[in-house]
């Protein structure tokens, strides 16, 4: 495999993990490195690297929505055919039988594959009681989220659009972009071009609040890097699970805020390296939060009291 260089960027998901823990944000960006290679990682940081991977119940339904509507989208986009609600309520269905086993039978700790694109559970490796009902009402939610989409104007917009017209249609690769010298990165889930104006959509599949942080650098990516005109960017935060939308539309003086936010936030990130020029780290160099409750839900809790 590849050796990576494990550089710094910034993303509103750093952001939100330094501010909730500083050990947990060591383990998931500096501790998990290289864990993904089960051979060549030593066991620790393949045990980060394994727990920093596992979703929980609402994160997994909120994945395999996206995943599905990026997959249905880019086969419509690039061949003109749409698959039907049909096959793809039985394909969705399918493939949460399969990941469920997987998880389950905890075969993620035996895979030879990188883990970030597979869905296994914390409920499962932390042995938390779920009733049927809630497996249930998960599936059940995914394909109401999955309904709400055939029948979006969203998807009948893009039905209607040119090739390249369509700027970004997959969350989970993440599009960099360069800001004072330093890397940002936005996970777009849909972005299109309608006459000279910049829709970007942001599918939500529960009742979770908006990410007002997030929404703010999409509007600053797509005013910066694609040359739009704030006037003329529209954030369209769409609720598939109640099939709501809400428009966002930023101000310059609220973009400007968020690039000093970010300059700071970086600034305050780097203080905890050892050497920011190399983003060299040391484990020790980042507390542990105090707060019991954190620690509940945290993926790295079967571990991160066994180390210094
Ligand atoms: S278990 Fe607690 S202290 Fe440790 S990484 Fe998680 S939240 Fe932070």
């Amino acid at each position: 495999m590849r050796d990576f260089k494990n550089e710094f960027s910034w993303s509103a998901s750093r952001d939100s993990l330094f501010d909730e823990c500083k050990r947990k944000y060591y383990y998931n960006y500096y501790g998990s490195w290289g864990g993904w290679d089960r051979f060549k990682a030593d066991d620790v940081t393949r045990t980060l690297y394994v727990l920093k991977n596992l979703e929980n119940i609402p994160l997994w339904k909120g994945r395999t929505v996206h995943d599905e509507i990026a997959r249905i989208l880019k086969e419509l986009v690039n061949t003109g055919e749409l698959v039907t609600l049909e096959y793809l309520l039985s394909r969705v269905t399918n493939l949460m039988r399969q990941e469920f086993k997987f998880s389950r039978a905890r075969s993620y700790w035996d895979s030879d594959e990188g883990l970030s694109k597979i869905n296994f559970l914390f409920e499962h490796e932390y042995d938390v009681n779920i009733p049927d009902d809630k497996w249930k009402t998960n599936h059940e939610e995914v394909k109401t989220c999955i309904r709400n989409f055939y029948r979006s104007d969203v998807l009948r917009k893009v039905r209607k659009l040119q090739y390249d017209d369509v700027l970004s249609i997959d969350r989970i690769t993440p599009t960099p972009f360069s800001f004072n010298d330093e890397k940002i990165f936005v996970n777009l889930d849909l972005a299109y071009k309608l006459d000279d104006k910049i829709e970007i959509v942001d599918w939500k599949t529960g009742s979770g609040e908006s990410n007002k942080l997030q929404f703010l650098v999409y509007t600053m990516y797509a005013n910066e890097i694609l040359g739009t005109p704030l006037e003329k960017v529209s954030l369209i935060e769409y609720n598939l699970l109640v099939n709501e939308k809400t428009i966002h539309r930023f101000s310059e003086t609220e973009i400007d805020q968020v690039k000093e936010y970010i300059n700071n936030n970086i600034s305050s990130m780097k203080k905890y390296l050892k050497d920011p020029n190399r983003n060299e780290a040391v484990m020790t160099d980042f507390p542990r939060t105090e707060d019991e409750w954190k620690c509940n839900i945290c993926n790295f809790k079967k571990i991160c009291f066994d180390l210094p």
